[in-house]
Protein backbone atom coordinates (compact mmCIF):
# COMPACT_ATOMS: atom_id res chain seq x y z
CA UNK A 1 0.00 0.00 0.00
CA UNK A 2 1.30 3.38 -1.13
CA UNK A 3 1.27 6.00 1.90
CA UNK A 4 1.56 9.24 -0.06
CA UNK A 5 2.70 11.32 3.84
CA UNK A 6 2.09 15.11 3.73
CA UNK A 7 0.35 17.55 5.87
CA UNK A 8 -3.09 15.67 6.07
CA UNK A 9 -1.76 12.16 7.24
CA UNK A 10 -3.93 12.28 9.91
CA UNK A 11 -7.18 11.29 7.58
CA UNK A 12 -5.26 8.44 6.23
CA UNK A 13 -4.05 6.87 9.91
CA UNK A 14 -7.15 7.66 12.35
CA UNK A 15 -9.87 5.49 11.48
CA UNK A 16 -13.30 7.23 12.05
CA UNK A 17 -17.15 6.19 12.85
CA UNK A 18 -20.01 7.18 14.21
CA UNK A 19 -20.57 4.50 17.02
CA UNK A 20 -23.79 6.41 18.51
CA UNK A 21 -25.54 9.60 17.52
CA UNK A 22 -22.70 12.60 18.53
CA UNK A 23 -20.28 9.83 19.54
CA UNK A 24 -17.62 8.96 17.42
CA UNK A 25 -14.50 6.29 17.20
CA UNK A 26 -11.36 7.64 16.25
CA UNK A 27 -9.52 4.76 16.30
CA UNK A 28 -5.73 4.19 15.31
CA UNK A 29 -6.72 0.72 14.41
CA UNK A 30 -4.94 -2.33 15.99
CA UNK A 31 -3.43 0.41 18.50
CA UNK A 32 -5.72 2.77 20.37
CA UNK A 33 -9.44 3.10 20.36
CA UNK A 34 -10.38 7.21 20.74
CA UNK A 35 -13.48 8.51 21.20
CA UNK A 36 -15.08 11.93 20.66
CA UNK A 37 -18.37 12.34 22.70
CA UNK A 38 -20.01 16.15 21.62
CA UNK A 39 -23.08 17.89 23.44
CA UNK A 40 -24.67 21.44 22.14
CA UNK A 41 -21.86 22.95 23.38
CA UNK A 42 -18.58 21.31 24.21
CA UNK A 43 -16.70 18.04 23.35
CA UNK A 44 -14.63 15.72 24.93
CA UNK A 45 -11.79 13.43 23.42
CA UNK A 46 -11.93 10.37 25.44
CA UNK A 47 -7.84 9.99 25.52
CA UNK A 48 -5.87 10.94 22.60
CA UNK A 49 -3.60 8.15 21.37
CA UNK A 50 -0.18 7.54 19.96
CA UNK A 51 0.60 10.91 18.73
CA UNK A 52 1.98 9.49 15.75
CA UNK A 53 -0.77 11.76 13.82
CA UNK A 54 -2.82 15.12 13.88
CA UNK A 55 -5.65 13.78 16.03
CA UNK A 56 -6.30 17.71 17.29
CA UNK A 57 -6.83 17.83 12.77
CA UNK A 58 -9.15 14.76 12.85
CA UNK A 59 -11.34 16.05 15.92
CA UNK A 60 -11.90 19.62 14.45
CA UNK A 61 -12.77 17.65 11.41
CA UNK A 62 -15.59 16.09 13.38
CA UNK A 63 -17.02 18.94 15.24
CA UNK A 64 -16.64 22.82 15.79
CA UNK A 65 -17.22 22.65 19.63
CA UNK A 66 -14.28 23.37 21.91
CA UNK A 67 -12.98 20.16 22.92
CA UNK A 68 -11.46 18.70 26.20
CA UNK A 69 -9.30 15.85 26.08
CA UNK A 70 -9.81 13.74 29.25
CA UNK A 71 -7.25 10.45 29.68
CA UNK A 72 -8.55 7.53 30.94
CA UNK A 73 -4.88 7.17 32.51
CA UNK A 74 -1.24 8.64 32.10
CA UNK A 75 -0.16 5.17 30.19
CA UNK A 76 1.85 7.17 26.66
CA UNK A 77 -0.33 5.21 24.41
CA UNK A 78 -3.73 7.10 25.89
CA UNK A 79 -1.85 10.55 26.45
CA UNK A 80 0.15 11.43 22.81
CA UNK A 81 -1.49 13.94 21.54
CA UNK A 82 -2.19 16.07 25.06
CA UNK A 83 -0.01 18.61 23.61
CA UNK A 84 -2.33 19.24 20.65
CA UNK A 85 -4.88 19.99 23.18
CA UNK A 86 -5.02 23.99 25.63
CA UNK A 87 -7.62 21.66 27.80
CA UNK A 88 -6.92 18.83 28.95
CA UNK A 89 -8.24 16.72 32.27
CA UNK A 90 -7.47 13.51 33.97
CA UNK A 91 -7.27 12.00 37.21
CA UNK A 92 -4.44 13.73 40.29
CA UNK A 93 -2.62 10.87 40.12
CA UNK A 94 -2.05 11.20 36.38
CA UNK A 95 -0.74 15.18 36.18
CA UNK A 96 3.03 14.20 36.84
CA UNK A 97 3.32 11.80 34.11
CA UNK A 98 0.85 14.18 31.37
CA UNK A 99 3.38 17.22 32.13
CA UNK A 100 6.14 15.37 31.35
CA UNK A 101 7.48 14.03 27.48
CA UNK A 102 7.37 10.32 26.58
CA UNK A 103 10.72 8.82 26.91
CA UNK A 104 11.94 8.15 23.11
CA UNK A 105 13.51 4.53 23.63
CA UNK A 106 9.91 3.80 24.66
CA UNK A 107 8.81 5.06 21.21
CA UNK A 108 11.32 3.73 19.23
CA UNK A 109 10.38 0.63 20.85
CA UNK A 110 6.90 0.34 20.17
CA UNK A 111 7.38 1.48 16.39
CA UNK A 112 8.89 -2.29 16.38
CA UNK A 113 6.28 -3.99 17.57
CA UNK A 114 3.80 -1.35 15.32
CA UNK A 115 5.56 -2.71 12.27
CA UNK A 116 5.69 -6.49 13.36
CA UNK A 117 1.73 -5.90 13.85
CA UNK A 118 1.68 -4.44 10.32
CA UNK A 119 3.46 -7.20 8.78
CA UNK A 120 1.00 -9.48 10.54
CA UNK A 121 -1.79 -7.58 9.42
CA UNK A 122 -0.79 -7.92 5.45
CA UNK A 123 -0.64 -11.39 6.16
CA UNK A 124 -4.14 -11.58 7.43
CA UNK A 125 -5.94 -9.71 5.52
CA UNK A 126 -5.58 -12.03 2.44
CA UNK A 127 -7.28 -14.55 4.34
CA UNK A 128 -9.56 -12.80 5.72
CA UNK A 129 -10.59 -10.80 2.22
CA UNK A 130 -10.89 -14.68 1.16
CA UNK A 131 -12.63 -16.64 3.88
CA UNK A 132 -13.69 -14.39 6.86
CA UNK A 133 -14.17 -10.81 6.37
CA UNK A 134 -13.63 -9.20 10.07
CA UNK A 135 -11.54 -6.42 9.28
CA UNK A 136 -13.60 -3.86 8.38
CA UNK A 137 -13.21 -0.03 7.30
CA UNK A 138 -12.59 1.00 10.62
CA UNK A 139 -10.86 -2.02 12.13
CA UNK A 140 -8.07 -2.12 8.98
CA UNK A 141 -4.63 -1.61 10.28
CA UNK A 142 -3.13 1.48 8.52
CA UNK A 143 0.09 2.35 7.08
CA UNK A 144 2.71 3.96 9.81
CA UNK A 145 2.13 7.68 8.72
CA UNK A 146 5.12 9.25 6.90
CA UNK A 147 7.21 11.07 10.20
CA UNK A 148 6.62 7.88 12.20
CA UNK A 149 10.23 8.25 12.13
CA UNK A 150 10.25 11.57 13.69
CA UNK A 151 7.71 10.40 16.12
CA UNK A 152 7.87 12.63 19.43
CA UNK A 153 5.70 13.33 22.49
CA UNK A 154 6.07 16.57 24.05
CA UNK A 155 4.88 17.44 27.35
CA UNK A 156 1.11 18.15 27.66
CA UNK A 157 -0.65 20.89 29.41
CA UNK A 158 -1.53 20.84 33.02
CA UNK A 159 -4.68 18.70 33.30
CA UNK A 160 -7.80 19.89 35.28
CA UNK A 161 -7.89 17.04 38.32
CA UNK A 162 -11.47 15.15 37.68
CA UNK A 163 -13.05 13.58 40.78
CA UNK A 164 -15.00 10.46 41.26
CA UNK A 165 -18.56 11.38 40.77
CA UNK A 166 -17.81 14.33 38.76
CA UNK A 167 -19.81 15.21 35.83
CA UNK A 168 -18.84 17.02 33.02
CA UNK A 169 -21.34 19.18 30.99
CA UNK A 170 -21.52 18.73 27.59
CA UNK A 171 -24.54 20.62 26.62
CA UNK A 172 -27.66 17.88 26.70
CA UNK A 173 -25.67 15.11 27.83
CA UNK A 174 -22.91 14.43 30.66
CA UNK A 175 -20.56 12.26 31.85
CA UNK A 176 -19.78 11.18 35.11
CA UNK A 177 -15.95 10.30 35.89
CA UNK A 178 -15.27 6.56 38.13
CA UNK A 179 -12.22 6.43 39.53
CA UNK A 180 -11.45 2.84 38.20
CA UNK A 181 -7.89 1.86 39.84
CA UNK A 182 -6.78 -1.71 39.22
CA UNK A 183 -4.78 -1.59 35.34
CA UNK A 184 -3.33 1.67 37.26
CA UNK A 185 -3.75 3.68 39.85
CA UNK A 186 -5.02 6.59 37.90
CA UNK A 187 -7.44 5.29 35.62
CA UNK A 188 -10.76 6.32 34.92
CA UNK A 189 -13.71 5.22 33.14
CA UNK A 190 -16.18 8.10 31.55
CA UNK A 191 -20.22 7.09 31.97
CA UNK A 192 -22.72 8.57 29.48
CA UNK A 193 -25.68 7.62 31.48
CA UNK A 194 -28.13 8.60 29.68
CA UNK A 195 -27.16 6.97 26.82
CA UNK A 196 -25.76 4.00 28.42
CA UNK A 197 -22.33 4.22 27.07
CA UNK A 198 -19.38 3.09 28.96
CA UNK A 199 -15.84 4.45 27.97
CA UNK A 200 -13.25 2.21 29.36
CA UNK A 201 -9.66 2.90 28.77
CA UNK A 202 -7.77 -0.17 29.87
CA UNK A 203 -10.73 -1.24 32.41
CA UNK A 204 -12.30 -3.40 30.06
CA UNK A 205 -9.92 -5.07 27.46
CA UNK A 206 -11.86 -7.20 24.45
CA UNK A 207 -8.06 -8.74 24.23
CA UNK A 208 -5.55 -9.34 27.08
CA UNK A 209 -6.35 -6.87 29.81
CA UNK A 210 -2.90 -5.98 30.89
CA UNK A 211 -2.68 -7.03 34.91
CA UNK A 212 0.82 -7.87 34.37
CA UNK A 213 2.88 -5.34 34.74
CA UNK A 214 4.02 -3.31 37.84
CA UNK A 215 1.26 -0.89 37.72
CA UNK A 216 -1.59 -2.98 38.38
CA UNK A 217 -2.86 -4.28 41.67
CA UNK A 218 -5.07 -7.25 40.84
CA UNK A 219 -7.08 -7.15 44.51
CA UNK A 220 -7.91 -3.43 43.57
CA UNK A 221 -8.39 -4.40 39.85
CA UNK A 222 -10.95 -6.83 40.64
CA UNK A 223 -13.05 -4.82 43.31
CA UNK A 224 -13.10 -1.85 40.53
CA UNK A 225 -14.86 -4.69 37.94
CA UNK A 226 -17.20 -6.33 40.88
CA UNK A 227 -18.08 -2.50 41.73
CA UNK A 228 -18.77 -1.62 38.24
CA UNK A 229 -20.74 -4.63 37.38
CA UNK A 230 -22.75 -4.18 40.61
CA UNK A 231 -23.18 -0.64 39.81
CA UNK A 232 -24.01 -0.41 36.31
CA UNK A 233 -26.10 -3.86 35.67
CA UNK A 234 -29.00 -3.04 33.51
CA UNK A 235 -27.72 0.55 32.71
CA UNK A 236 -25.57 -0.26 29.92
CA UNK A 237 -26.17 -0.21 26.26
CA UNK A 238 -22.71 -0.43 25.07
CA UNK A 239 -18.66 -0.75 26.00
CA UNK A 240 -16.12 0.99 24.54
CA UNK A 241 -12.78 0.20 25.53
CA UNK A 242 -9.48 1.74 24.29
CA UNK A 243 -7.68 -1.42 22.49
CA UNK A 244 -8.36 -3.99 20.05
CA UNK A 245 -9.90 -3.76 17.16
CA UNK A 246 -13.62 -5.12 18.93
CA UNK A 247 -13.82 -1.62 20.08
CA UNK A 248 -17.51 -2.07 21.49
CA UNK A 249 -18.85 -4.82 23.76
CA UNK A 250 -22.48 -5.75 24.81
CA UNK A 251 -22.65 -5.10 28.75
CA UNK A 252 -22.15 -8.74 29.95
CA UNK A 253 -19.13 -8.25 29.30
CA UNK A 254 -18.55 -6.65 32.55
CA UNK A 255 -19.72 -9.28 34.44
CA UNK A 256 -17.52 -12.14 32.39
CA UNK A 257 -14.77 -9.91 33.77
CA UNK A 258 -15.38 -9.35 36.90
CA UNK A 259 -16.20 -12.95 37.53
CA UNK A 260 -12.86 -13.92 35.65
CA UNK A 261 -10.73 -11.39 37.90
CA UNK A 262 -12.67 -12.63 41.13
CA UNK A 263 -11.14 -16.19 40.03
CA UNK A 264 -7.88 -15.00 39.90
CA UNK A 265 -7.89 -13.54 43.17
CA UNK A 266 -9.88 -16.34 44.94
CA UNK A 267 -6.53 -18.77 42.42
CA UNK A 268 -9.53 -21.03 41.27
CA UNK A 269 -8.19 -20.19 37.77
CA UNK A 270 -5.02 -21.24 35.97
CA UNK A 271 -2.83 -19.33 34.02
CA UNK A 272 -0.63 -20.71 31.27
CA UNK A 273 2.78 -19.72 30.54
CA UNK A 274 3.20 -17.55 27.72
CA UNK A 275 4.14 -13.67 26.22
CA UNK A 276 2.24 -10.31 25.88
CA UNK A 277 1.69 -8.92 22.87
CA UNK A 278 6.14 -7.62 23.53
CA UNK A 279 6.64 -11.22 24.11
CA UNK A 280 7.38 -10.37 27.58
CA UNK A 281 6.92 -13.59 29.85
CA UNK A 282 3.30 -13.28 31.02
CA UNK A 283 0.61 -15.98 32.57
CA UNK A 284 -2.25 -16.34 30.12
CA UNK A 285 -5.43 -17.10 32.34
CA UNK A 286 -8.09 -17.48 29.07
CA UNK A 287 -11.53 -16.61 29.50
CA UNK A 288 -13.98 -17.21 26.68
CA UNK A 289 -13.71 -13.59 25.31
CA UNK A 290 -10.74 -12.17 26.47
CA UNK A 291 -7.48 -13.40 28.23
CA UNK A 292 -6.19 -11.88 31.64
CA UNK A 293 -2.08 -11.13 31.80
CA UNK A 294 -0.10 -11.85 35.28
CA UNK A 295 3.57 -11.53 36.40
CA UNK A 296 5.26 -14.89 34.90
CA UNK A 297 6.03 -15.17 39.18
CA UNK A 298 3.80 -14.92 42.01
CA UNK A 299 4.40 -11.51 43.59
ZN1 LIG B 1 -2.74 1.38 30.08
Amino acid sequence: MINIGGPDDWSRWFAVEQVERGTWLVGEPGHVNCFLVEGTERAVLVDTGLGMADIAAAVSALTDRPVLAVNTHSHSDHRGGNWRFTEVAAHPLAAGTLTQPVDGDYLAGYLDVARAQLAAYERAREADDRFFHLFTDASRPRPLPEAADQWAVPAGPAPRPLADGERIGLGGRDLTVLHTPGHSPDSICLLDERAGLLFAGDTLITGDFWAHTPDTEIEVFAATLRELADQLAGQLSAIHPAHTLRYRAGPAFLTAAADAFEAIVAGTSAGRPGTDLLLRPALRHEFAEFTVLRPPAAR
